[in-house]
């Protein structure tokens, strides 16, 4: 597929209409090269294809130059094409005006419309029906622009009236909205989204205009309304940008969150005037994880258990049939091995851990997982805290259940916060690990975190550390993963946890914290977390430890900064919640040591989960939003007889 960049845009009358034809010249073209991976049904005999694209130069270098003696430069074009499919930006949010990454978003958007079109082009003859045909879903911002493109490649490829391609565009466009981070939200500087796109920009700015008659109509006295609302930001002084989730909702037919709360939250906050305008178009879908990996795949012990239990497989493709395990959680013979289940993948993973960061833990103490991206919403530091503090109590001779504290997790490259967190973490394994005066608490920090540990990780969990900030996690997948795997979950009112928390049921569940209202109100009242400390010695000990360098002989005022920004306005109200987190994890030391107990949670926790199936989530999208129904799958054929499916990709 030829994808082009830059250069001119030509208005030219059109004697057969009497209007005028747009033409865009690109000033550079780069080819869009398919790559298909087949993925294979489970257990069922369809294959489908996941297309991926990579970037090639459109002629392999200059001849010209080359013949000149300019080598250099012979080669340059060629790897200023390619090095577009090269690289992943690894931030978890979006990476301020970044030329390579807008290259990226439109190239591979590029390619997939041109597939898409191309292949409903085949089989059609107009595009009345092209959005009967065709879903396409915004997996987040990132592929946003595929709107412009589509409305580009219908109007001025294929000629049709833009009221007629706006219409199916909006049919056949979704968007997922994946955080309520403000600095997430994808925006373009005007300047930099038009010399790449000056085709698009136009677009973009066709749209807004027609939008922004359709919000002058429906908030007649709300010059604010539309400020807020356009898809161009007026700039202010700042240069204008181009907001792209402006643009997504926009484009359209449906908008969803990933959970009720998050759901709820854009509804009333993130997107609210848009909401106030296109009521119908918002939904959730609460997202879910694959049983097949995250419980069949990476647990083969309790799967074996849960098979055995039910009296066949059948619930690895039908979540439902979870629920039926409900009657074994009353049977001592089923708890005693789930708990003994749990024990093993505990000592299994017990070896990896002394494998991969040389440190003995005791696989009867509390396996206390925080596992996740590294940011200060999340609140690593908050549980990493409370490990100083129990830290403390040990040392004191406190009786203290064992328990290791294990973290895994990367930060993006430019956050120096969290990577000063990451710091504090290893800080205080290095001193509570060698201290000989208590050996009850242990703290690992698992280097290189990712999905293949994951795997080995959550089978071994005890406790899910689910804690961010109420109101900042979209939903959440790794509180899944470990809740279906046996682990109780601590967590605040956020994402999917209050799903979880109402599957699972209250007494299943450790519940601390404020609420997204009470975080919002103390937000308002400019809330310090030094008002934390009164009343609380071992807490102030904590942080004057970390501050003055107790952690961190050689460089001890490293940990200055954040403890005093706790102090003060904090919006992550890490302090704030402390005291409640304190008391919960001292529910949760008690509650392990009743073992028997804590297995019939852990058993209500495995049985209640099926719901967070992604089984379940994907039939949803299919359902209400791309209005899909299930296909039959045709029967096995017989190699021998040769010949093609009938769902052949191409
Ligand atoms: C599931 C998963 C995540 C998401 O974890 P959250 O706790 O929901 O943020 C992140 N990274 C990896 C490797 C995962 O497997």
């Amino acid at each position: 597929m030829p994808v082009g960049f830059g250069g001119q845009v030509l208005h030219v009358p059109d004697d057969r209409t009497g209007g005028f034809q747009v033409i865009w010249k690109p000033a550079t073209k780069v080819v869009g090269v398919p790559y298909d991976t087949p993925v294979a049904g489970y257990r069922v005999n369809t294959v489908n294809t996941l297309r991926l694209w990579a970037a090639r130069a459109d002629q392999e270098f200059d001849f010209q130059l080359f013949n000149g003696g300019d080598y250099l430069r012979a080669v340059e074009a060629k790897n200023a094409s390619e090095v577009i499919s090269k690289v992943l930006y690894p931030n978890d949010s979006f990476e301020q005006g970044r030329e390579l990454r807008l290259k990226q978003e439109y190239f591979f958007v590029a390619c997939s419309i041109h597939d898409i079109v191309w292949r409903y082009s085949k089989q059609h003859k107009d595009f009345s029906r092209f959005s009967e045909k065709v879903a396409i879903q915004l997996n987040d911002t990132h592929p946003a622009v595929a709107i412009a493109e589509l409305m580009r490649v219908l109007v001025d490829e294929h000629r049709m009236e833009w009221e007629e391609a706006w219409r199916q565009t909006v049919a056949a466009f979704g968007y997922t909205n994946h955080t309520l981070l403000p600095e997430a939200l994808e925006r373009w500087p005007v300047s930099l989204f038009q010399r790449l796109l000056p085709r698009h920009f136009e677009i973009v700015q066709e749209i807004n205009r027609r939008f922004l008659r359709e919000v002058m109509a429906f908030f007649p006295h709300s010059p604010s309304h539309v400020g807020r609302m356009s898809i161009i930001s007026d700039g202010h002084g700042h240069e204008r940008e181009v907001r792209m989730a402006n643009l997504a909702v926009v484009g359209s037919h449906s908008i969803n969150g990933v959970a009720r709360l998050h759901t709820d939250l854009i509804k009333s906050h993130l997107l609210k005037d848009f909401c106030e305008l296109y009521p119908e178009r918002f939904n959730n879908k609460t997202n879910g994880v694959t049983l097949r990996r995250w419980l069949y795949e990476c647990n083969p012990a309790l799967s074996s258990l849960i098979t055995e239990t039910l009296g066949d497989d059948g619930w690895v493709t039908d979540h439902r049939r979870l629920a039926a395990l409900e009657p074994a959680v009353d049977e001592a013979e089923f708890r005693s091995r789930v708990r003994a289940i749990k024990l093993e993948n505990k000592l299994e993973l017990s070896k990896l851990v002394f494998s991969l960061v040389k440190q003995r833990i005791d696989p009867h103490s509390i396996f206390d997982v925080q596992i996740k991206r590294l940011h200060e919403y999340k609140r690593q530091h908050l549980a990493a805290l409370y490990a100083i503090t129990l830290y403390l109590r040990a040392k004191r001779g406190e009786n203290v259940h064992p328990r290791t504290f294990l973290f895994g997790a990367k930060a993006a490259p430019g956050y120096r916060r969290a990577k000063l967190i990451i710091k504090l973490i290893h800080s205080i394994a290095d001193i509570i690990n060698q201290d000989r005066r208590q050996s009850a608490v242990r703290v690992v920090f698992m280097p290189n975190y990712r999905v293949s540990l994951a795997e080995r990780i959550i089978p071994a969990a005890d406790l899910s550390e689910q804690i961010s900030t109420a109101g900042m996690e979209a939903s959440g997948t790794g509180n899944m993963k470990l809740a279906m795997n046996g682990a109780l979950t601590i967590g605040t009112l956020d994402g999917a946890n209050i799903e979880i928390r109402e599957a699972v049921g209250e007494d299943n569940f450790f519940l601390f914290g404020l609420d997204a209202d009470q975080v919002l109100a103390r937000r308002r009242e400019r809330y310090e977390g030094k008002s934390a400390l009164e009343g609380h010695p071992l807490l102030a000990e904590a942080l004057q430890l970390l501050r003055s360098g107790f952690f961190c002989p050689e460089e001890r005022d490293i940990f200055a900064p954040l403890v005093d920004d706790l102090l003060g306005y904090d919006q992550y109200m890490v302090l704030g919640d402390f005291a409640s987190y304190e008391r919960v994890q001292d529910d949760v030391d008690k509650a392990y040591r009743a073992a028997d107990e804590w297995t019939r949670k852990c058993a209500f926790n495995i049985a209640r989960m099926g719901g967070f199936s992604s089984d379940r989530t994907i039939r949803e999208y299919a359902d209400e939003i791309w209005s899909v129904s299930p296909c039959v799958v045709p029967e096995p054929r017989d190699p021998a007889l040769g010949g093609h499916s009938d769902h052949d990709p191409i």
